[in-house]
């Protein structure tokens, strides 16, 4: 008996995470949910080029009648816009992992929706998990775990500086690169550029681990302004307009920043001299100070993260968990079936 998964999303991260599933020992993949046009109707194996000849359907609820121990669902970012998939699922009696960044912690924007996928779980007797690169690892579970070799922790500053080069046209708009100043602080003000969707997930992830009760999150979003020309296949950037956006967080507690999570994304950066790293520093005893150059790639780290998690997910007590109170998962080399223990 192999460990079965279902796809739900076959994109970028989907995809890639169909691809590595069947690099794996003991897991396969038995059935995949998309609703693109282009891919429905195919078998796995003529859109991946993998071993699985599963057909792609846009059926969730046929689809979901195939037995299986986990669905691995990539298809959107909010917990509002996948909760009716996760629903779905957990109906079905499957695990979920999730990479929808709101789901690393649904319970900070949407408590509601939060504690109803918890209670589902519990009934259906499976474990839902969110789970990503950021929200999910670096900004959070990485922090977690190195707090762990401290007797105390006064403060975190902690920054993931990356390059938005190979991203398309949607990542160009929401994080405003391309545009000048102006349109930057108006679509900032529209809401149409985001910056990072996750902060108040992994403020929430590190507080919670930390027993700290934080009063407020604060954000800002400013412009990275080129001084330099960048360019990418989706994007030119004159000196004077916006190259990436520089988004901060702070976690305040009795008017003290006990947090500080900020995240600089943009094009090009090495043309200004900017090094892309993951830097982590926790105060307290000891100091501890960590730096990873250049920067955890975000497509390979979501993608391994997924699939890494899932003997962890299958493992769990039922109900709704975030990345912090599961074992932090290892790389899956070994047969997966050795790494269940129900
Ligand atoms: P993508 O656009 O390449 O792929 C999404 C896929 O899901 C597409 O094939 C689409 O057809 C399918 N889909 C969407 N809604 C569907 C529905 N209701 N039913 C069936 N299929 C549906 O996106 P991606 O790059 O693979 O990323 C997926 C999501 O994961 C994005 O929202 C992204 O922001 C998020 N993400 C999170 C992290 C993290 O660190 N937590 C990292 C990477 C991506």
């Amino acid at each position: 008996m192999t460990v079965k998964v279902i796809h739900w999303g076959l994109g970028a991260m989907g995809g890639g995470m169909a691809k590595l599933l069947d690099t794996k020992t003991g897991v396969e993949s038995v059935a995949a949910i998309d609703a693109d046009p282009n891919k429905k109707g195919k078998t796995m194996a003529q859109l991946l080029g993998v071993k699985s000849q599963a057909a792609i359907n846009d059926d969730a609820a046929e689809v979901l009648k195939t037995e299986a121990d986990v669905v691995i669902i990539a298809t959107g970012s909010f917990t509002r816009e996948v909760f009716p998939q996760i629903e779905q699922a957990v109906k079905a009696k499957k695990n979920v992992i999730c990479i929808a960044e709101e789901m690393s912690y649904p319970r900070q924007q949407e408590p509601e929706l939060g504690e109803k996928i918890h209670q589902l779980a519990l009934a259906n007797n499976v474990t839902v998990l969110g789970t990503g690169i950021n929200p999910g690892f670096v900004l959070d579970l990485l922090i977690v775990a190195m707090t762990g070799v401290c007797y105390n922790v006064t403060d975190i500053k902690a920054s993931r500086i990356n390059d938005l080069s190979p991203f398309g046209p949607t990542v160009m708009k929401t994080q405003g690169v391309g545009t000048t100043l102006e349109e930057f602080n108006a679509g900032v003000e529209a809401g149409t550029i985001v910056g990072h969707v996750g902060f108040p997930e992994s403020m929430a992830m590190i507080a919670s681990a930390l027993g700290w009760e934080l009063d407020e999150i604060r954000q800002t979003k400013e412009p990275i302004i080129a001084k330099k020309y960048r360019e990418t296949p989706h994007v030119k950037v004159e000196p004077g307009m916006v190259a990436g956006c520089r988004h901060i967080a702070y976690g305040i507690k009795d008017g003290k920043t006990l947090i500080t999570l900020i995240h600089p994304q943009q094009v090009r950066p090495e043309n200004e001299g900017v090094e892309t790293g993951d830097f982590i520093e926790i105060h307290g005893e000891p100091n501890i100070n960590m730096a990873i150059q250049p920067e955890i790639p975000g497509g390979i780290g979501t993608i391994a993260l997924a699939v890494n998690s899932i003997p962890n997910v299958i493992n769990a007590k039922p109900g709704l968990v975030n990345m912090t109170q599961l074992p932090v998962p290892p790389a899956l080399l070994a047969d997966v079936r050795t790494l269940i223990n129900k």
